[in-house]
């Protein structure tokens, strides 16, 4: 079965934010003046159980999702995550399952997730420089932390890695290439992120960002680098590979080179919110007819009501006016 949006857009990936708590404070997504203690997060009984978490995407597999990414919040604060990944892993027509964490928590889980049926893993990582790094973490967590985390999900099994970098102009592009070097080699594949205008607490601008094709010459200007081809239609990151044949590196230019025409993502929130866009500003409640006691069908069928009339593409109608939208926040979806 497949589900087509109002421009003809398969239902392919499902993104799934397990918590909206995180260990990191990172300014640019999760500032300590927002998220501070007196911030109210979600209440375990809000929280979609691994029950109804893997209920839904039996649900979703069958119309047509074929690759699931567990994010947060930091998706290794929930507890016993890899129980989750143990129901996902085995459900049938599922091709790939992966994990987006900052990494600090993963040196002692690597082996439990690889086991549980992790495919594969992305760790964010946004700076080598240590000053730079914790200053924008703001939790005081060393890069060595996330290095090792690096390590031992490879050493499990979990290799390549995956390392995503955010770019924020005057905070860390003077170490764009650091980090390009330091992988460049080890078969990880760093990948750049513009900075984008998710949400409505990180106080983003324009001139914070940081073009792909400045990053990329950055880098280029050091290991020259040439384009490669996607992987598969509706990928992310734009591929570059080093021309000595040492391996890759990756951007994702969401503000300078929009990829809305291919995308193939939905986004469950940690309180069973349907989102159709990651910039959204509304989510369709499943939790409320899951615990209202909806059948498979009738869940399938409001999943599919939610696809079908699917218009987003916010990343290329973005302007001055949809950048002040009250837009989900990146922490709560996950991206
Ligand atoms: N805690 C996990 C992590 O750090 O990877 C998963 C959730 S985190 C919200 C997912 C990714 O979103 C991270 O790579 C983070 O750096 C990135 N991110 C957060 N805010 C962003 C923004 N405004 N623009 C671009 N990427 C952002």
């Amino acid at each position: 079965m497949s589900l087509t949006d109002a421009f003809g857009r398969p239902l392919r990936d499902l993104r799934i934010s397990v918590t909206d708590r995180c260990n990191f404070r990172c300014t640019y997504c999760m500032p300590k003046e927002i998220f501070g203690p007196d911030h109210q997060f979600l209440q375990r009984d809000e929280l979609l159980s691994y029950e109804e978490i893997t209920r839904l995407a039996r649900i979703f597999v069958g119309l047509g999702v074929e690759k699931i990414r567990l994010t947060g919040g930091e998706p290794l604060v929930r507890r016993d995550l890899h129980e989750l990944i143990g129901r996902l892993s085995v459900l049938d027509g599922l091709r790939d399952i992966t994990l987006t964490t900052n990494g600090s928590l993963l040196k002692n889980q690597a082996k439990a997730l690889k086991e549980a049926g992790l495919k594969r893993i992305t760790v964010s990582l946004d700076s080598l420089d240590d000053a730079v790094f914790q200053s924008m973490n703001d939790v005081g967590v060393p890069v060595a932390t996330i290095l090792g985390g690096i390590d031992a999900a490879a050493a499990a099994g979990l290799f390549p890695v995956k390392v995503n970098a955010v770019v924020k102009r005057g905070v860390n592009d003077h170490t764009i290439v650091d980090l390009a070097r330091h992988f460049k080699g080890t078969g990880h594949i760093v990948r750049y992120i513009e900075f984008m205008d998710v949400g409505a607490t990180n106080g983003w601008r324009l001139d914070h960002v940081v073009p792909a094709a400045e990053i990329i010459g950055k880098v280029n200007a050091e290991m020259p680098v040439e384009p490669v081809h996607a992987n598969y239609r509706g990928e992310v990151a734009k591929r570059w590979r080093y021309l000595d044949g040492t391996g890759e590196i990756g951007v994702i230019a969401s503000i300078t080179q929009p990829f809305c025409g291919d995308c193939s993502r939905i986004r469950l929130s940690p309180e069973g919110e349907l989102y159709t866009c990651l910039f959204g500003t509304r989510g369709f409640d499943l939790r409320a007819l899951i615990r209202s006691g909806a059948s498979d069908d009738e869940l399938a069928e409001a999943i599919g009501r939610v696809w079908r009339p699917r218009t987003d593409r916010y990343s290329e109608i973005r302007s001055e006016d949809t950048v002040g939208l009250r837009k989900v926040e990146m922490s709560h979806i996950g991206g």
